[in-house]
């Protein structure tokens, strides 16, 4: 339920990045925008909690 939705701060809670690398990579690269709240970067703004595009 919402699995989609989480953000990277919530799948690394879950240890998706342990769990499943290959859908933690697909969600983090290639990173466009990186969360200025606890700095990991994503691949989609609505990845991680408070986004900031990467120019
Ligand atoms: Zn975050």
């Amino acid at each position: 339920m919402g699995e989609d939705k989480k953000t990277l701060c919530g799948h690394v809670e879950d240890e998706l990045h342990v769990k499943d690398p290959q859908a933690y990579i697909k969600l983090i690269h290639p990173a466009t925008h990186f969360c200025q709240n606890c700095g990991r970067g994503a691949a989609k703004a609505e990845n991680v909690c408070n986004p900031k595009e990467i120019k």
